[in-house]
């Protein structure tokens, strides 16, 4: 396995005046060698830390112009064929942004499509920090007057002590101490004026697409095919063996007949636990699919304890989305260490509206897709710390930037057809997965898996009442990222059952004063 070749997370400051001593080394999350990154130019220095997956070249540099990239770039051909060299496609993906920089300046970020997040310190002395469309890379920012800490992680500038100043265009996180989150499909610059951080702009590269297409359904069933695969096979990247997380359902199914169709070799893997899980499904997939398959089976009583990971990798207070998340970190802790690559089938129902299966008259359909599509930013659902606290890259076809767009616009008569949901992607596998499967209803993550049930339960067990299950899971979210990430506290230091305990005494404490 030859395994992903990128930095996975990062954690720098640019200064331009002598301040406050940077804090000792960042604790990351994401697990990965650390190497050091450092770049001068007219009195701006950019130091810190990458977190790296094999031996990648963190930086990219042309005249006075420095460049940090965390992740990696899918169409990578087309910038190559665009900027002129085709040399590009066998630099490294540093370099190719950095072509595409000089080449189009802030418009590059409408044209890479990736899974990244950039630094760059530009000729003018200018700071410019970018995200994908989806904000799949998560890129946090701390502002204070001798400079801007920027990270990959919140947790590593949480606990900044110098006083911090505002950054218009990103995102202040409430009590995070001046932790800004830069948005979605947005790359903010910044100057420095009299000595004073300012943002000149905030540019928007992508937003969710509102308009929508009527394709003939055939055409549209060729293009999903066709992108979908494209998505795949660009994520491969090199790698000779990519696994995929299979749950046996059809978006993760069909990730893998497109993996398979350009691998020799693809591993899945299924998770599942006392309570429920999906095993015979995969397994259909698996053998069908001629796959290197293996199951992983987690005590739902030890699940619902590795909640502070979870919280430690996403970095979220949202209990919903914490649900989905935990059993992929329990998975991903319990493969075997060592280099791989990982591609799931995550996030194929906000465009597609599988999450909303019982919504019938497609106005409705199309407005909660719509709905989605514009409060998805922030959520980091997406986020590859997930899989990096194992030291492992993920990376999510259907959340490819030409796969998202194409699956957004399209008609929800095409989404919803003859009683069937997600109906174009579903067709769009035909011949390539078994008939079983192309048919087999939606099972969200978090229910294959019994997550929610196995949380519900020890929540009930401590005497939570039922109608109290959701405010205390919310409560216990809270909490957890209030120690790990705001606090800085270690996930193994952080005990499921204690926070529980606090919340359900806080929870009664309330019942009886309302009472
Ligand atoms: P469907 O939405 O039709 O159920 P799906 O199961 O592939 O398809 P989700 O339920 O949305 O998709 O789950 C999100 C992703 O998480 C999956 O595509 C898959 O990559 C991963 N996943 C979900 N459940 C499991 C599981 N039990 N084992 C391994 N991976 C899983
Ligand atoms: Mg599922």
């Amino acid at each position: 396995m030859l395994g992903p070749n990128l930095v996975s997370g990062f954690s720098v400051r640019v200064s331009w005046a002598s301040g406050p001593a940077t804090p000792t080394a960042p604790q990351f999350a994401t697990q990965g060698h650390h190497i050091p990154v450092e770049a001068a130019y007219a009195g701006r220095m950019l130091r810190g830390t990458a977190v790296c997956l094999g031996t990648p070249a963190a930086l990219a540099r042309d005249g006075a112009t420095h460049l940090l990239l965390g992740g990696e770039i899918y169409n990578r051909e087309a910038i190559a064929g665009a900027v002129g060299n085709a040399f590009l496609t066998h630099g490294s993906d540093a370099e190719l942004v950095l072509a595409a920089w000089l080449h189009w300046g802030i418009s590059a970020f409408r044209i890479l499509n990736g899974r990244f997040a950039a630094v760059i310190l530009d000729s003018g002395g200018r700071i410019v920090l970018a995200t994908d469309h989806a904000g799949s890379f998560p890129l946090w920012v701390r502002a204070d007057e001798y400079g801007v800490d920027v990270s990959s992680e919140a947790k590593t500038l949480a606990r900044g002590k110098s006083l911090a100043v505002d950054v218009p265009g990103a995102q202040l996180i409430p009590r995070g101490a001046g932790v800004h989150r830069v948005p979605a499909g947005t790359a903010l610059i910044l100057e420095t004026v009299q000595g004073e951080v300012r943002t000149s702009s905030v540019v928007r590269t992508w937003a969710p697409p509102l308009s929508r297409t009527a394709p003939a359904p055939d055409a549209a069933v060729a293009k999903v095919r066709e992108l979908l695969g494209e998505a795949v096979r660009t994520r491969l990247r090199d790698e000779s063996e990519p696994t995929v997380v299979l749950s046996g359902g059809i978006d993760s199914s069909g990730v893998a007949a497109h993996a398979v169709a350009h691998s020799a070799l693809v591993h899945t893997v299924s998770m599942g636990t006392d309570v429920s899980d999906e095993f015979e499904a995969a397994a259909a997939v698996a053998g069908h699919l001629g796959t290197d398959h293996q199951e992983i089976s987690v005590d739902s009583a030890d699940l619902v304890r590795e909640l502070p990971w979870a919280v430690w990798a996403a970095e979220i207070t949202d209990h919903t989305i914490l649900e989905y998340l935990l059993p992929l970190v329990a998975l991903y802790r319990r493969l075997p260490p060592g280099p791989r690559r990982i591609l799931t089938g995550y996030g194929a129902d906000i465009p597609l509206g599988g999450m909303h299966r019982r919504t019938e008259r497609l106005d409705f359909l199309d407005a909660v897709i719509a709905h989605d599509m514009a409060t998805f930013d922030g959520l980091n659902e997406m986020s590859p710390v997930v899989s990096g606290v194992a030291g492992i890259w993920s990376t999510h076809p259907y959340w490819d930037r030409d796969v998202l767009d194409c699956l957004v616009t399209l008609d929800a008569g095409l989404k919803r057809r003859y009683g069937r949901d997600k109906w174009v992607l579903r067709e769009s596998l035909t011949g390539m997965l078994p008939d079983a499967t192309l048919a087999r209803p939606k099972l969200g993550i978090h229910e294959g898996s019994g997550t929610t049930s196995a949380w519900t339960a020890e929540l009930l067990g401590r005497g939570v009442p039922e109608e109290k299950v959701e405010e205390a899971k919310a409560a216990m979210a809270r909490r957890m990222h209030e120690l790990i990430v705001l606090g800085g506290e270690r996930p193994e230091d952080v005990s499921f059952d204690e926070v529980l305990l606090s919340t359900e005494s806080a929870l009664r404490l309330e019942r009886r004063t309302v009472t």
